[in-house]
C-alpha cells in the first residue's frame, strides 16, 4: 500500500516521507499558497517568444501573444481556439487564457524591483539582461494546468532532456552525484504531471476542469521511483530556500504597493523561521555530501553543462504556457543548484550568493507547484491507487 512505499527517509535526503507531508501540511503549503499571490512574487518576467536553439524547423512558435496557441490545430482542444477577447482586431491570435489582464504590466519594470541586481547564473542558460524580448506574466492568471500540449514535440523535449542530459543507470551503478540530475528532472515531471492531471479539460463541450486521476495514476502514482523523485526535489528545493534564508529575509520585496509588500516579507520570514521545521526537518538535503571524490570537480562540471542544456531546452517547447512555467521550474531548480554547489569556493564564477528577483520569483514558485504535487500525492495517492488496481 501507500503507506508502506512511502515511509522511512526520503532516498538521498535527510527528512522522510512523513515529517515532509507533516511539514508540507501544517507550514510550507499554507505560506505558499499566500506568498505566490503576492505582487512582488506573481510576476515572472520571462522571454515567451521561442528561439530554439536545437530544432530551428520545429515551426511550432509561430504566434506570440498565445498562451497555448503553438501548439498545431489538432493538437489542442477546439474551445481553447473559441474567441473571447474583447477589443482586439479579429485577427489577433485567441487562445486559452486569451484575457487581456493575462497579459503584462510593461510598467512594472521601472516602479518595481529596487535593490535587485542582475548576476549570472552558472547553471542555467537564462538571458534575463535582454529586455526588449521579455515580458512580464501574471502567474495567477496562467496557471499550470492541462493544455493539449502532447504528441511529438512534447516527446522530443523529454527525450532530450532524459537521454542527451541525464541518462538514467541503474541507480547502484551511480554515485548520489550522478543520480541527481536525473531525479530533479524526474521530480519536476512528476509534478508538471500532477498538475496536468490535477486540472484538466474534462469535458470539451461544456468546458468542464477537474481531477482526472486516472491519468494521474498512469503518468505517476503506478511508478513509485516518480514520487520518490517528486519528494526528493522538494526536499532539494526546500533546502535551498532555507540555505538562503538571511538573503531572503534582508532582500527587498518592493513593488510599490506597502502593505502587499509588508505582507510578502511576513511570509517569507514566517516560513524560513518556522520553529517546525527547524525542529522537525533542519537540513532537509545535505549539499555538503557532495562533489567530494576525486572525481567531484569534473562531475560537478559536468552536471552543470548537462542543466545548463535543459535550460535552454525550454526554448523548444512548443507551447507558450507550457513554456512559461518550463522555463520557470527550470530556473527554480537552476536557483536551487546555484544556492547550493555554487559559494563554495570551487566555482569560478559565484563566490557569494547573489541572487536576481526572477531567480527568487523562480524558487519560490517552484516549490509552491512541489508543495502542491506532494499534498495532492500524500492526500489522494492512496485512494487512487485503490480505485485503479482493482479496475
Ligand atoms: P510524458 O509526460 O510526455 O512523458 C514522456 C516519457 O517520459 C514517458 O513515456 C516516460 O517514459 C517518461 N516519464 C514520464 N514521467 C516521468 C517521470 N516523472 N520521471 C521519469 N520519467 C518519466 N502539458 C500540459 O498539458 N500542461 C503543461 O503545463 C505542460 N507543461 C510542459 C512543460 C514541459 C517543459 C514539457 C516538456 C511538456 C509539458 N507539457 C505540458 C506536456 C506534458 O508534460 C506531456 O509531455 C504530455 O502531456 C504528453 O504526455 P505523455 O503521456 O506522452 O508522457
Amino acid at each position: 500500500s501507500q503507506q508502506q512505499k512511502y515511509t522511512g527517509i526520503v532516498e538521498d535526503c535527510c527528512c522522510n516521507y512523513e515529517t515532509a507531508n507533516l511539514l508540507n501540511e501544517e507550514v510550507l503549503y499554507p505560506s505558499l499558497q499566500e506568498l505566490v499571490k503576492t505582487p512582488f512574487f506573481r510576476y515572472f518576467k520571462v522571454k515567451l517568444w521561442c528561439d530554439c536553439p536545437f530544432w530551428p524547423d520545429d515551426g511550432m512558435c509561430k504566434l506570440r501573444d498565445c498562451s497555448v496557441c503553438e501548439c498545431p490545430d489538432n493538437e489542442f482542444p477546439e474551445l481553447f481556439k473559441r474567441p473571447f477577447r474583447r477589443g482586439l482586431p479579429s485577427d489577433a491570435p485567441i487562445c486559452q487564457e486569451g484575457k487581456p489582464e493575462a497579459a503584462v504590466d510593461r510598467t512594472l519594470d521601472h516602479r518595481a524591483f529596487r535593490g535587485w541586481t542582475v548576476t549570472d547564473n552558472p547553471w542555467t542558460n537564462d538571458d534575463e539582461t535582454n529586455n526588449d524580448e521579455m515580458t512580464y506574466v501574471n502567474l495567477q492568471l496562467n496557471p499550470e494546468r492541462y493544455t493539449g500540449y502532447t504528441g511529438p514535440s512534447a516527446r522530443r523535449i523529454w527525450d532530450a532532456v532524459y537521454s542527451e542530459n541525464c541518462p538514467k543507470y541503474p541507480s547502484e551503478e551511480l554515485c548520489q552525484e550522478e543520480r541527481l540530475l536525473y531525479k530533479l528532472i524526474s521530480g519536476l515531471h512528476s509534478s508538471i504531471s500532477i498538475h496536468i492531471a490535477a486540472d484538466y479539460l474534462l469535458d470539451e463541450d461544456t468546458n468542464s476542469w477537474g481531477e482526472n486521476l486516472t491519468l494521474m495514476y498512469d503518468r505517476v502514482l503506478r511508478y513509485p521511483e516518480r514520487v520518490r523523485n517528486l519528494y526528493f526535489t522538494y526536499l532539494f528545493v526546500l533546502r535551498a530556500v532555507t540555505k538562503t534564508a538571511t538573503y531572503l529575509e534582508q532582500a527587498e520585496y518592493n513593488t510599490g504597493n506597502p502593505t502587499e509588500d509588508l505582507k510578502a516579507h511576513s511570509l517569507i520570514r514566517q516560513l524560513l523561521y518556522n520553529p517546525k521545521l527547524q525542529a522537525a526537518c533542519p537540513l532537509p538535503f545535505d549539499e555538503a555530501k557532495l562533489w567530494k571524490g576525486q572525481r567531484g570537480p569534473e562531475l560537478k562540471q559536468k552536471t552543470q553543462e548537462q542543466f545548463r542544456n535543459i535550460s535552454a531546452l525550454m526554448d523548444c517547447v512548443g507551447c507558450e504556457k507550457c513554456r512559461l512555467w518550463g522555463k520557470l521550474q527550470v530556473l527554480g531548480l537552476g536557483t536551487a543548484l546555484k544556492i547550493l554547489f555554487s559559494q563554495n569556493g570551487e566555482d569560478k564564477i559565484v563566490q557569494t550568493l547573489q541572487l536576481q528577483r526572477n531567480e527568487v520569483i523562480a524558487l519560490i514558485n517552484l516549490l509552491n507547484r512541489l508543495s502542491e504535487s506532494v499534498k495532492f500525492v500524500h492526500e489522494k495517492g492512496a485512494a487512487v491507487e485503490r480505485i485503479m488496481e482493482r479496475q
